[in-house]
């Protein structure tokens, strides 16, 4: 292509290296904490990626981790790609069937994994699903006794590589990084990033209205890097030369607290679940954040008492955003739209609170189930279509799920534009369904398979988790469809008390709460007290778990005939 370099992730290191060469990345790792600089780490990833062309891997190979966030795995995450080669980040909580499936499925070569969880991975690599695997590097400069084989470690590896190594000539349509979503259902599905992808994804959450990071910036991503590349903060990061922050193996919150209060932390992100352990953690203990400007929370809803509290409490803003494995994954953010002075502080956490508007580049829109566009009103709902430059457009050797999750605009869409002006006239299904307001703001208010079907009306599990996590002595609460002989399926609330609390107190302060807000019919006909919501690898709730454990357990009482749909007046 004539006139410079194709749109790849080499640049930013490239920048960060000669402008920024003395800015600090640190990592908390089982040696203690562990601090260099851009000038050392970009030899460490020429090193790296001489290593593997040395070994024969260029175009095609998949090299995988199975790690947690740490300066070597970040090392991978231009080493392997600059060197022509695919990163496969491996999310190591998945049960030992799913690795293996994937392994295999994506024929990794290489696996570079934890000392903490070569254990882990032991199981699954015993299966001929590892036959492809021609190396296992443990992330440290020694091995532990392990059945892996052949087997390494990470400092021996790299020290025979060329820090001077050249980076290849690299297309902007090659694979740079490789992620499975984890899947509710049925197998994972391998979702690629071209560097293409993956540069479009950057400058987009570069921009003011994406998830910005400045030079002067301290980035600590608590969202594993095995979770779609950490939402891109590592590439991010590194473009803007900001300085790094890695929170190592299973931090807990004392240990993030320390982390933000030692090295300056201003902008953090990760799940909901961090970020309210972290609140716990504080009204407990002593703890500064005023050095932490902004979190990023996303991957489930953030309730809007924690937005409101880390506001309050610490003055630190809470950036709320959704995005997808498929989409690399940012997707919207709740920044505030210029034009909104009128709101009041309540006014403004309520735009905050959903999941914002589509980012620089991306276009969505909201179908029902006729596949008819519905208007941005705030309150007609269907289910989120999205396309753009870092929205993939199939999952990997996966025909039948890109045909069933993936829309291919006829000649003439919605909008009445043709087809070539959208040369990406795939949309993916995003299975989100939302509202989206007059300003543009999207609101999830449920999975397409979470919604509650009650007598033929609809209730969002979501929103009565968010009321019902308002409360003070929640700490977590999660809200399934339980099948039900007239109403097909009823609302019953699984909720985990903070700490030690009148159960049968708090169960009618729940209801009287949902009871002021919303239909008499979306009350939930039981509230269960578990001692913890099962989670799915990614840290979400797992609301699978929840039916299949308690489903034919709960006693769903006849709901009463003043609290049934019908006798709901409008
Ligand atoms: P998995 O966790 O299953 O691997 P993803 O991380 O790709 O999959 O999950 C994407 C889904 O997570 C979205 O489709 C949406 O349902 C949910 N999600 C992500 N961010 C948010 C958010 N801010 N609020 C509510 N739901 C979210």
């Amino acid at each position: 292509m004539p006139g410079g370099a194709d749109q790849t992730l080499i640049p930013f290191l490239w920048r960060a290296e000669r402008l920024y060469d003395d800015t600090e990345i640190v990592s908390r790792t089982h040696e203690g904490r562990v601090r260099y600089d851009y000038a050392d780490y970009a030899d460490r990833a020429r090193q790296l990626a001489d290593v593997l062309s040395a070994d024969g891997h260029g175009r095609g190979d998949r090299i995988a981790t199975f790690c947690w966030n740490h300066h070597r795995h970040f090392e991978t995450y231009f080493g392997v790609p600059g060197a022509g080669t695919q990163l496969h980040t491996i999310n190591p909580l998945l049960p030992d069937h799913h690795v293996e499936f994937i392994v295999e499925n994506a024929d990794d070569r290489v696996i570079f994994v934890d000392p903490s969880l070569v254990e882990k991975l032991e199981g699954p690599a015993g299966s001929a699903a590892f036959d492809g695997v021609e190396q296992f590097v443990v992330m440290g400069d020694t091995v532990p006794d392990t059945s892996l084989s052949p087997v390494t470690d990470y400092e021996s590896y790299v020290a025979g590589g060329d820090p001077g190594y050249e980076w290849p000539d690299i297309d902007e349509d090659q694979a740079a990084g490789m992620c499975y979503t984890s899947g509710t259902t049925g197998k994972p599905k391998g979702v690629e990033y071209t560097h293409q992808m993956l540069w479009a994804h950057t400058m987009t959450t570069l921009t003011p209205q994406g998830i910005p990071v400045a030079d002067d910036d301290a980035v600590m991503p608590v969202v594993p890097m095995f979770h779609v590349n950490a939402w891109g903060l590592p590439f991010s990061t590194t473009a803007a030369g900001a300085k790094h922050v890695y929170p190592g193996p299973s931090p807990e919150p004392a240990d993030l607290v320390s982390l933000i209060e030692d090295e300056g932390v201003t902008v953090s992100a990760g799940v909901p679940t961090v970020w309210l352990g972290i609140q716990q953690y504080l009204q407990e203990a002593e703890g500064d954040l005023s050095t932490l400007e902004r979190v990023i929370i996303g991957g489930s809803a953030a309730p809007e008492s924690l937005i409101r509290w880390y506001d309050q409490e610490h003055d630190v803003e809470v950036v709320h955003a959704w995005g997808m494995t498929e989409m690399s994954p940012i997707g919207t953010v709740a920044s505030l739209k210029s034009g909104m002075d009128h709101l009041d502080y309540d006014g403004e956490l309520d735009k905050r609170t959903k999941q914002g508007m589509p980012v620089p580049g991306l276009e969505m829109k909201v179908v029902d189930d006729d596949g008819n566009e519905v208007p941005w009103n705030g309150e007609d709902f269907g289910e989120l279509l999205v396309r753009g430059p870092w929205v993939t457009r199939e999952y990997f050797e996966r025909p039948r799920a890109t045909e069933e999750e993936f829309e291919d605009v006829p000649a003439s869409d919605a909008s009445g534009e043709s087809e070539e002006q959208h040369s990406s006239g795939r949309w993916l299904r995003t299975g989100d369904v939302v509202t989206v307001d007059e300003e543009g703001y999207v609101d999830i208010v449920d999975r397409t398979d979470d919604v509650i079907k009650s007598g033929g009306e609809w209730i969002s599990s979501v929103e009565l988790e968010n009321a019902i996590m308002a409360h003070d002595d929640v700490a977590e609460a999660a809200v399934v469809g339980v099948d039900h002989d007239t109403w097909g399926e009823r609302p019953v609330a699984f909720v985990v008390p903070a700490g030690d609390v009148d159960e049968d107190a708090l169960a009618g302060d729940i209801q009287a709460m949902i009871e002021a807000d919303y239909p008499k019919w979306w009350r939930p006909d039981a509230i269960r007290f578990i001692d913890e919501i099962p989670k799915t690898a990614t840290g979400k709730f797992s609301k699978m778990t929840l039916r299949e454990e308690y489903g034919d357990r709960v006693h769903v009482q006849d709901v009463p005939e003043d609290a049934a749909p019908e006798a709901e007046e409008e």
